[in-house]
């Protein structure tokens, strides 16, 4: 049998060219985003302001497409993963992270990943697809607390600008007025510095970035992510420099802390150095063990101290709460279990 197209996921153009397609007039397509991202409906069937021949010419090849994940491991301090399973037999992780007024989700543009990041679980399954926008926003709609959701970050499995077309589609159904209407503040876009990614994130969407950093160096930075061989900090920091940010937008630098590694004094100077003059903060997250690395975790006391001297250089610098641990919450991991457990 052939799959049925589906429509949660379409932009309003792509839904005005489906309108088209089985001959509605060009308002219907409004009425479908309505359905679609203001209404919480699961079948076509309950579009009850589309007459039933409407309905009916529409589910001959299309259908929502909303799917529900499979499996749900939930952490003592209130964060869970969700497994969801997409390209038919890949698997992929949603985090939910409760923090008292906000509650953020942690989606996945992609399964697998072709950076090959060496402290990411991830990086080692290697690459195994993009996700499209409904598999993107799949993630949001189907997840138990949705409704609770204040904040959205682009930063679980995959590059996000790796898979630039359907990540941008999914933030205009995110921002538009016809879509969520969220503002695109509440929405942080992570990358490993794909220089023409960036710069067409940056033209296209009014959502924050954030850019993995993890060291100022060339050399070192190059041994944790292979994508500094391209794609070097100093080009980076270039693009972003010369774009004209808006003042609601946000730049954010994360930051992995490796003990005795990129915790030096002359990481910190470093880093003074190469972002004087951009208007950003960093993010410092303390490094989570992952089975087979060599890397290991610095300590609370080392993790302040460097945010400290951040600080002290003009760095707006903050620490990022582990959440999840007991669950294995690090990039990738769940999915990868999954993969090696078949059921
Ligand atoms: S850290 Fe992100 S970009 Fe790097 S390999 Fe892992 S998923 Fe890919």
């Amino acid at each position: 049998m052939m799959q049925k197209e589906k429509l949660y996921g379409k932009t309003l153009n792509e839904l005005i060219a489906v309108t088209k397609r089985i001959g509605l007039p060009g308002f219907a397509a409004r009425q479908l985003a309505d359905w679609l991202y203001k209404k919480e409906i699961q079948t076509i069937e309950e579009m009850t302001n589309l007459s039933k021949r409407t309905r009916e010419l529409l589910s001959v090849d299309y259908e929502i497409g909303l799917t529900a994940p499979v499996n749900t491991t939930e952490s003592n301090d209130g964060t869970k993963k969700y497994l969801y399973k997409v390209l038919n037999d890949k698997y992929i992780e949603t985090a939910y992270i409760p923090d008292d007024e906000r509650a953020t989700i942690c989606v996945s543009s992609q399964a697998g990943c072709k950076m090959g990041c060496v402290f990411c679980m991830t990086g080692k399954q290697g690459f195994q697809g993009n996700l499209s926008s409904n598999e993107i926003l799949n993630q949001f709609r189907s997840l138990p607390e949705f409704s609770t959701l204040t904040n959205m970050v682009y930063m679980g499995m995959g590059e996000p600008l790796d898979n630039i077309t359907e990540v941008l589609k999914s933030l205009d159904i995110l921002t538009s007025e016809w879509g969520y209407a969220w503002s695109p503040t509440r929405i942080t876009v992570s990358t490993v510095g794909l220089i023409a990614g960036i710069k067409e994130f940056l033209e296209k969407s009014r959502c924050h970035l954030a850019v993995s950093l993890h060291s100022p160096f060339d050399e070192e930075r190059k041994k944790l992510m292979p994508i500094q061989r391209t794609n070097t900090v100093a080009e980076v920091l270039d693009v972003i420099r010369n774009f004209e940010m808006n003042s609601q937008r946000r730049v954010s630098f994360e930051y992995i802390l490796f003990k005795g590694m990129n915790d030096t004094p002359r990481h910190i100077k470093e880093l003074a150095r190469i972002l004087n003059g951009i208007k950003c903060r960093i993010n410092i997250i303390r490094f989570h063990q992952i089975p087979g690395s060599e890397f290991q975790s610095p300590d609370l006391t080392a993790t302040n101290n460097f945010k400290e001297a951040l600080n002290a250089k003009g760095i707006l610098t903050t620490i990022r709460a582990s959440r999840g641990v007991d669950i294995q919450a690090a990039c990738g991991l769940l999915s990868t279990l999954k993969m090696n457990k078949p059921e």
